[in-house]
Protein backbone atom coordinates (compact mmCIF):
# COMPACT_ATOMS: atom_id res chain seq x y z
CA UNK A 1 0.00 0.00 0.00
CA UNK A 2 1.24 3.85 -1.28
CA UNK A 3 1.73 6.21 2.03
CA UNK A 4 -1.59 8.04 2.38
CA UNK A 5 -1.34 9.25 5.97
CA UNK A 6 1.91 11.21 6.53
CA UNK A 7 3.22 11.47 10.09
CA UNK A 8 6.26 12.31 9.79
CA UNK A 9 6.33 15.80 9.77
CA UNK A 10 9.61 16.14 11.51
CA UNK A 11 11.87 14.51 9.08
CA UNK A 12 10.05 17.24 6.41
CA UNK A 13 6.80 18.55 5.83
CA UNK A 14 5.51 19.17 2.33
CA UNK A 15 5.73 21.96 0.42
CA UNK A 16 2.47 24.63 0.83
CA UNK A 17 1.32 25.47 -1.94
CA UNK A 18 1.68 28.66 -1.63
CA UNK A 19 5.35 28.85 -1.11
CA UNK A 20 5.54 27.02 -4.75
CA UNK A 21 3.82 29.40 -6.27
CA UNK A 22 5.82 32.59 -4.42
CA UNK A 23 9.44 30.28 -5.65
CA UNK A 24 8.16 29.85 -8.85
CA UNK A 25 9.02 33.06 -10.53
CA UNK A 26 12.65 32.96 -9.41
CA UNK A 27 13.50 29.56 -10.52
CA UNK A 28 12.09 30.14 -13.81
CA UNK A 29 12.29 33.35 -15.76
CA UNK A 30 13.81 35.46 -13.16
CA UNK A 31 16.96 33.68 -12.79
CA UNK A 32 19.68 36.51 -12.06
CA UNK A 33 22.64 35.99 -9.99
CA UNK A 34 22.11 38.44 -6.71
CA UNK A 35 25.68 39.47 -7.47
CA UNK A 36 24.89 40.71 -11.34
CA UNK A 37 24.78 44.42 -11.33
CA UNK A 38 22.47 44.20 -14.43
CA UNK A 39 18.74 44.51 -14.10
CA UNK A 40 18.26 40.73 -13.93
CA UNK A 41 21.20 40.00 -11.45
CA UNK A 42 18.87 43.30 -9.52
CA UNK A 43 15.59 41.59 -9.70
CA UNK A 44 17.25 38.70 -7.92
CA UNK A 45 18.96 40.37 -4.93
CA UNK A 46 15.49 42.83 -4.43
CA UNK A 47 13.64 39.23 -4.42
CA UNK A 48 16.72 38.33 -1.67
CA UNK A 49 16.70 41.32 0.23
CA UNK A 50 12.44 41.36 0.54
CA UNK A 51 13.09 36.82 1.43
CA UNK A 52 15.24 38.66 4.46
CA UNK A 53 13.07 41.13 5.07
CA UNK A 54 10.04 38.83 5.63
CA UNK A 55 11.86 36.22 7.49
CA UNK A 56 13.41 38.75 10.24
CA UNK A 57 9.93 40.07 11.04
CA UNK A 58 9.02 36.87 11.25
CA UNK A 59 11.61 36.36 13.71
CA UNK A 60 11.56 39.61 15.41
CA UNK A 61 14.92 40.49 14.27
CA UNK A 62 16.46 43.09 11.67
CA UNK A 63 17.20 41.76 7.97
CA UNK A 64 20.62 42.46 8.44
CA UNK A 65 20.84 39.70 11.61
CA UNK A 66 19.61 36.91 8.73
CA UNK A 67 22.53 34.80 6.96
CA UNK A 68 20.82 32.40 4.67
CA UNK A 69 22.05 29.18 5.04
CA UNK A 70 21.68 25.82 3.07
CA UNK A 71 19.69 24.26 6.03
CA UNK A 72 19.82 23.49 9.78
CA UNK A 73 23.00 21.69 9.64
CA UNK A 74 24.69 24.09 8.11
CA UNK A 75 23.47 26.68 10.06
CA UNK A 76 24.08 25.21 13.52
CA UNK A 77 28.17 24.41 11.94
CA UNK A 78 27.91 28.41 10.93
CA UNK A 79 26.78 29.60 14.51
CA UNK A 80 28.88 26.87 16.84
CA UNK A 81 31.99 26.61 15.11
CA UNK A 82 31.76 30.13 13.68
CA UNK A 83 31.15 32.07 16.47
CA UNK A 84 33.43 29.83 19.01
CA UNK A 85 36.36 30.56 16.46
CA UNK A 86 36.21 33.82 15.91
CA UNK A 87 36.42 33.99 19.40
CA UNK A 88 40.01 32.03 19.43
CA UNK A 89 40.34 27.99 19.57
CA UNK A 90 40.30 27.25 22.70
CA UNK A 91 38.14 27.57 25.54
CA UNK A 92 35.14 25.53 26.78
CA UNK A 93 31.99 25.28 24.86
CA UNK A 94 28.67 23.48 26.58
CA UNK A 95 25.90 21.59 24.55
CA UNK A 96 23.11 20.06 25.41
CA UNK A 97 22.75 16.16 25.79
CA UNK A 98 19.92 15.62 23.10
CA UNK A 99 21.27 17.67 20.73
CA UNK A 100 21.03 17.51 17.37
CA UNK A 101 24.02 15.57 15.36
CA UNK A 102 24.86 18.67 14.03
CA UNK A 103 25.32 20.83 16.89
CA UNK A 104 27.74 17.44 18.61
CA UNK A 105 29.56 17.38 15.17
CA UNK A 106 30.40 20.83 15.67
CA UNK A 107 31.49 20.77 18.97
CA UNK A 108 33.45 17.88 18.16
CA UNK A 109 34.74 19.69 15.34
CA UNK A 110 36.06 22.39 18.17
CA UNK A 111 36.94 19.70 20.54
CA UNK A 112 39.45 18.22 17.41
CA UNK A 113 41.08 22.04 17.15
CA UNK A 114 41.56 22.31 21.38
CA UNK A 115 38.09 23.29 22.35
CA UNK A 116 36.87 21.15 26.18
CA UNK A 117 33.33 20.60 25.29
CA UNK A 118 30.92 19.95 28.04
CA UNK A 119 27.57 18.23 27.78
CA UNK A 120 24.89 19.14 29.69
CA UNK A 121 22.99 16.56 31.21
CA UNK A 122 18.75 16.24 30.63
CA UNK A 123 16.27 15.18 33.55
CA UNK A 124 14.00 12.43 32.51
CA UNK A 125 11.64 14.54 30.91
CA UNK A 126 14.46 15.40 28.95
CA UNK A 127 14.68 19.02 30.29
CA UNK A 128 18.41 20.58 30.59
CA UNK A 129 19.92 20.71 33.46
CA UNK A 130 20.76 24.35 34.92
CA UNK A 131 22.60 23.19 37.27
CA UNK A 132 25.16 21.77 34.92
CA UNK A 133 24.93 24.96 32.58
CA UNK A 134 25.69 27.67 36.04
CA UNK A 135 28.49 24.98 36.50
CA UNK A 136 29.68 25.52 32.87
CA UNK A 137 29.23 29.07 33.00
CA UNK A 138 31.34 29.68 36.04
CA UNK A 139 33.89 27.29 34.66
CA UNK A 140 34.13 29.72 32.49
CA UNK A 141 32.17 28.14 28.79
CA UNK A 142 32.36 30.71 25.83
CA UNK A 143 29.66 29.44 24.01
CA UNK A 144 26.47 27.10 24.97
CA UNK A 145 24.21 25.83 22.68
CA UNK A 146 20.95 24.15 23.75
CA UNK A 147 18.11 23.25 21.14
CA UNK A 148 14.62 25.04 21.25
CA UNK A 149 12.61 21.73 20.69
CA UNK A 150 13.80 18.17 20.69
CA UNK A 151 13.29 16.71 17.23
CA UNK A 152 12.37 13.58 19.01
CA UNK A 153 9.90 13.92 21.81
CA UNK A 154 8.88 17.83 20.79
CA UNK A 155 10.52 18.72 24.80
CA UNK A 156 11.33 22.38 24.74
CA UNK A 157 14.05 24.08 26.88
CA UNK A 158 13.90 26.71 29.54
CA UNK A 159 15.12 29.16 27.41
CA UNK A 160 14.25 32.51 28.71
CA UNK A 161 16.37 30.74 32.12
CA UNK A 162 19.29 29.94 29.75
CA UNK A 163 19.38 33.20 27.19
CA UNK A 164 19.26 35.08 30.94
CA UNK A 165 22.18 33.08 32.54
CA UNK A 166 24.62 32.88 29.35
CA UNK A 167 24.34 36.78 28.86
CA UNK A 168 25.45 37.37 32.79
CA UNK A 169 28.12 35.32 32.13
CA UNK A 170 29.11 36.86 29.22
CA UNK A 171 29.03 33.55 26.98
CA UNK A 172 27.44 33.05 23.15
CA UNK A 173 23.96 31.38 23.83
CA UNK A 174 22.92 29.47 20.53
CA UNK A 175 19.76 27.69 19.76
CA UNK A 176 19.01 25.18 17.48
CA UNK A 177 15.14 26.24 16.58
CA UNK A 178 14.89 23.85 13.92
CA UNK A 179 11.99 21.90 15.51
CA UNK A 180 10.39 25.13 16.68
CA UNK A 181 10.32 27.85 14.08
CA UNK A 182 6.73 27.96 12.38
CA UNK A 183 5.75 26.02 15.54
CA UNK A 184 5.91 28.32 18.73
CA UNK A 185 6.70 32.12 18.20
CA UNK A 186 9.95 33.11 18.36
CA UNK A 187 10.46 36.62 19.11
CA UNK A 188 14.20 37.81 19.53
CA UNK A 189 13.79 41.06 20.64
CA UNK A 190 12.39 39.17 24.03
CA UNK A 191 14.75 36.64 24.14
CA UNK A 192 18.87 37.31 24.22
CA UNK A 193 19.26 34.41 22.04
CA UNK A 194 22.91 35.46 20.16
CA UNK A 195 22.42 32.85 17.45
CA UNK A 196 19.58 30.73 16.33
CA UNK A 197 19.04 28.24 13.21
CA UNK A 198 16.32 27.35 11.02
CA UNK A 199 15.52 25.35 8.25
CA UNK A 200 12.59 25.87 5.89
CA UNK A 201 11.52 22.53 5.09
CA UNK A 202 10.54 21.79 8.87
CA UNK A 203 7.63 24.53 8.14
CA UNK A 204 6.24 23.54 5.20
CA UNK A 205 9.28 25.10 2.70
CA UNK A 206 11.90 24.03 0.33
CA UNK A 207 14.36 21.69 1.20
CA UNK A 208 17.91 22.72 0.79
CA UNK A 209 17.18 26.61 2.86
CA UNK A 210 17.94 27.53 6.38
CA UNK A 211 18.95 30.84 8.02
CA UNK A 212 21.17 31.70 10.78
CA UNK A 213 20.11 35.06 13.11
CA UNK A 214 23.62 36.47 13.89
CA UNK A 215 22.64 39.17 16.98
CA UNK A 216 24.41 42.32 15.84
CA UNK A 217 27.73 42.46 17.31
CA UNK A 218 28.41 38.51 17.17
CA UNK A 219 30.99 38.10 15.31
CA UNK A 220 31.65 34.78 13.11
CA UNK A 221 34.48 33.32 11.42
CA UNK A 222 32.85 31.86 7.80
CA UNK A 223 32.56 28.15 7.36
CA UNK A 224 32.26 27.96 3.54
CA UNK A 225 35.01 31.02 2.49
CA UNK A 226 35.21 31.65 -1.19
CA UNK A 227 32.75 34.32 -2.07
CA UNK A 228 31.42 38.05 -0.59
CA UNK A 229 27.87 36.76 -0.38
CA UNK A 230 25.96 37.05 3.10
CA UNK A 231 28.53 39.31 4.46
CA UNK A 232 31.19 37.33 3.73
CA UNK A 233 30.32 34.50 6.00
CA UNK A 234 28.81 32.42 3.73
CA UNK A 235 30.24 32.29 0.68
CA UNK A 236 28.40 31.14 -2.77
CA UNK A 237 25.63 31.97 -5.02
CA UNK A 238 22.67 32.44 -3.06
CA UNK A 239 19.38 30.26 -3.09
CA UNK A 240 17.16 33.31 -4.33
CA UNK A 241 13.89 31.01 -4.76
CA UNK A 242 15.02 28.95 -1.76
CA UNK A 243 15.13 32.13 0.50
CA UNK A 244 12.09 33.45 -0.78
CA UNK A 245 10.38 30.04 0.05
CA UNK A 246 11.88 29.84 3.58
CA UNK A 247 10.34 33.16 4.23
CA UNK A 248 7.04 33.24 2.45
CA UNK A 249 6.57 29.33 4.21
CA UNK A 250 7.33 31.19 7.95
CA UNK A 251 5.24 33.75 7.70
CA UNK A 252 2.39 31.36 6.64
CA UNK A 253 2.98 29.03 9.41
CA UNK A 254 3.52 31.99 12.09
CA UNK A 255 -0.25 33.24 10.69
CA UNK A 256 -1.74 29.69 11.18
CA UNK A 257 -0.19 28.94 14.38
CA UNK A 258 -2.85 29.80 16.58
CA UNK A 259 -5.28 27.18 14.92
CA UNK A 260 -2.62 24.87 13.71
CA UNK A 261 -1.45 24.58 17.94
CA UNK A 262 -4.77 24.04 19.20
CA UNK A 263 -5.64 21.26 16.41
CA UNK A 264 -2.80 19.46 17.01
CA UNK A 265 -3.04 19.56 20.66
CA UNK A 266 -6.38 17.52 20.58
CA UNK A 267 -4.89 15.27 17.49
CA UNK A 268 -1.73 14.65 19.69
CA UNK A 269 -4.11 13.87 22.50
CA UNK A 270 -5.97 11.17 20.71
CA UNK A 271 -3.29 9.62 19.64
CA UNK A 272 -1.52 9.91 23.94
CA UNK A 273 -4.85 7.91 24.62
CA UNK A 274 -4.60 5.80 21.96
CA UNK A 275 -0.96 4.79 22.75
CA UNK A 276 -1.35 4.21 26.68
CA UNK A 277 -4.41 2.25 25.97
CA UNK A 278 -2.21 0.10 23.83
CA UNK A 279 0.20 -0.24 26.71
CA UNK A 280 2.85 2.70 25.23
CA UNK A 281 4.82 4.63 27.90
CA UNK A 282 4.53 8.35 26.66
CA UNK A 283 8.32 9.86 26.66
CA UNK A 284 8.92 13.84 28.11
CA UNK A 285 5.44 13.63 29.33
CA UNK A 286 5.90 16.02 32.21
CA UNK A 287 7.47 18.52 30.50
CA UNK A 288 6.15 21.49 28.18
CA UNK A 289 6.47 19.81 24.50
CA UNK A 290 5.64 21.01 21.18
CA UNK A 291 1.66 20.28 20.34
CA UNK A 292 2.73 18.40 16.69
CA UNK A 293 5.41 15.84 18.42
CA UNK A 294 4.57 12.68 20.41
CA UNK A 295 7.28 9.98 21.64
CA UNK A 296 5.59 6.79 22.28
CA UNK A 297 7.72 3.36 23.66
CA UNK A 298 6.63 -0.09 23.51
CA UNK A 299 8.81 -2.55 26.10
CA UNK A 300 10.01 -5.64 23.98
CA UNK A 301 9.23 -3.97 20.98
CA UNK A 302 10.92 -2.42 17.56
CA UNK A 303 10.50 0.97 16.65
CA UNK A 304 11.69 0.34 13.31
CA UNK A 305 8.95 -3.26 12.94
CA UNK A 306 6.57 -0.16 14.45
CA UNK A 307 7.14 1.95 11.78
CA UNK A 308 7.26 -0.55 8.93
CA UNK A 309 4.12 -2.37 9.87
CA UNK A 310 2.60 1.42 10.29
CA UNK A 311 3.68 2.21 6.97
CA UNK A 312 2.41 -1.15 5.25
CA UNK A 313 -0.65 0.49 6.46
CA UNK A 314 -0.46 3.43 4.75
CA UNK A 315 0.76 5.22 7.49
CA UNK A 316 4.41 7.07 7.83
CA UNK A 317 5.92 7.60 11.23
CA UNK A 318 9.30 7.34 11.90
CA UNK A 319 10.79 5.40 15.19
CA UNK A 320 13.42 7.04 17.65
CA UNK A 321 16.23 4.98 16.93
CA UNK A 322 19.05 5.64 14.25
CA UNK A 323 20.08 2.08 12.09
CA UNK A 324 23.45 1.45 11.57
CA UNK A 325 24.35 -1.42 9.71
CA UNK A 326 21.39 -3.53 10.55
CA UNK A 327 21.58 -3.07 13.95
CA UNK A 328 18.90 -0.49 15.48
CA UNK A 329 20.31 1.45 18.53
CA UNK A 330 18.33 3.23 21.25
CA UNK A 331 18.09 7.15 20.42
CA UNK A 332 20.69 8.89 21.89
CA UNK A 333 17.73 11.39 22.81
CA UNK A 334 15.94 8.31 24.78
CA UNK A 335 19.17 7.07 25.93
CA UNK A 336 20.03 11.17 27.56
CA UNK A 337 16.69 10.96 29.32
CA UNK A 338 17.46 7.90 31.07
CA UNK A 339 14.95 5.56 29.73
CA UNK A 340 15.66 2.35 29.64
CA UNK A 341 17.34 0.48 26.63
CA UNK A 342 13.97 -2.18 26.19
CA UNK A 343 11.83 1.29 26.60
CA UNK A 344 13.66 3.05 23.83
CA UNK A 345 14.25 0.43 21.64
CA UNK A 346 10.58 0.13 20.93
CA UNK A 347 9.87 4.16 20.38
CA UNK A 348 7.40 5.62 18.30
CA UNK A 349 7.61 9.41 17.03
CA UNK A 350 4.57 10.63 15.79
CA UNK A 351 4.81 14.19 14.42
CA UNK A 352 1.99 16.14 12.95
CA UNK A 353 1.51 19.44 11.11
CA UNK A 354 -1.20 21.98 10.25
CA UNK A 355 -2.09 19.80 7.27
CA UNK A 356 -2.80 16.80 9.65
CA UNK A 357 -6.53 15.70 8.68
CA UNK A 358 -9.07 14.41 11.14
CA UNK A 359 -9.45 11.59 8.61
CA UNK A 360 -6.06 10.92 9.28
CA UNK A 361 -6.37 10.50 12.92
CA UNK A 362 -9.42 8.38 13.43
CA UNK A 363 -7.54 5.87 10.84
CA UNK A 364 -4.33 5.80 12.99
CA UNK A 365 -6.26 5.53 16.01
CA UNK A 366 -7.45 2.32 15.36
CA UNK A 367 -4.53 0.90 13.12
CA UNK A 368 -2.02 1.52 15.72
CA UNK A 369 -3.00 -0.57 18.42
CA UNK A 370 -4.00 -2.97 15.71
CA UNK A 371 -0.28 -3.38 14.84
CA UNK A 372 0.85 -2.93 18.40
CA UNK A 373 -1.00 -6.13 19.13
CA UNK A 374 0.38 -7.74 16.00
CA UNK A 375 3.66 -7.14 17.33
CA UNK A 376 2.85 -8.29 20.67
CA UNK A 377 1.38 -11.58 19.97
CA UNK A 378 3.19 -14.64 21.30
CA UNK A 379 5.79 -15.98 18.79
CA UNK A 380 7.03 -13.00 17.50
CA UNK A 381 10.69 -12.45 17.89
CA UNK A 382 11.37 -9.20 20.12
CA UNK A 383 14.38 -7.18 19.45
CA UNK A 384 18.13 -8.60 20.32
N1 LIG B 1 18.43 20.50 14.00
C1 LIG B 1 17.33 19.81 14.30
C2 LIG B 1 16.75 19.91 15.67
C3 LIG B 1 16.70 19.01 13.33
O1 LIG B 1 15.61 18.32 13.65
C4 LIG B 1 17.27 18.96 12.03
C5 LIG B 1 16.67 18.09 10.98
O2 LIG B 1 16.16 17.03 11.27
C6 LIG B 1 18.43 19.71 11.76
C7 LIG B 1 18.98 20.47 12.77
C8 LIG B 1 19.06 19.70 10.41
O3 LIG B 1 18.33 20.47 9.50
P1 LIG B 1 18.52 20.30 7.92
O4 LIG B 1 17.83 19.04 7.55
O5 LIG B 1 17.87 21.49 7.33
O6 LIG B 1 19.99 20.27 7.65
Amino acid sequence: MTTSIYLDNNATTPVDSRVVAAMLPWLAGAFGNPSSIHAAGQRARGALEAAREETAASLGCSPREIVFTSGGTEADHLAVQGAFLSRGATGLVAIGATEHPAVVAAARALEARGAAVRILPVDENGVVSLDALDTALAEGARLVSVMWANNETGVLAPLEAIAARCRAAGALFHCDAVQAAGKVVIDLRQVTIDLLSISAHKFHGPKGAGALFVRRGVALAAQQPGGHQERGWRGGTENVAGAVGLGRALSLALAELPEADSRQLAFRQRFIKAALAAGGHLNGANAARLSNTLSVSWAGLSGEALVIALDLAGIATSSGSACAAGSTEPSPVLAAMGVAPALAKGALRISLSRMTTEEEVVLTEQVLPEVVARLQAPGRKSPA
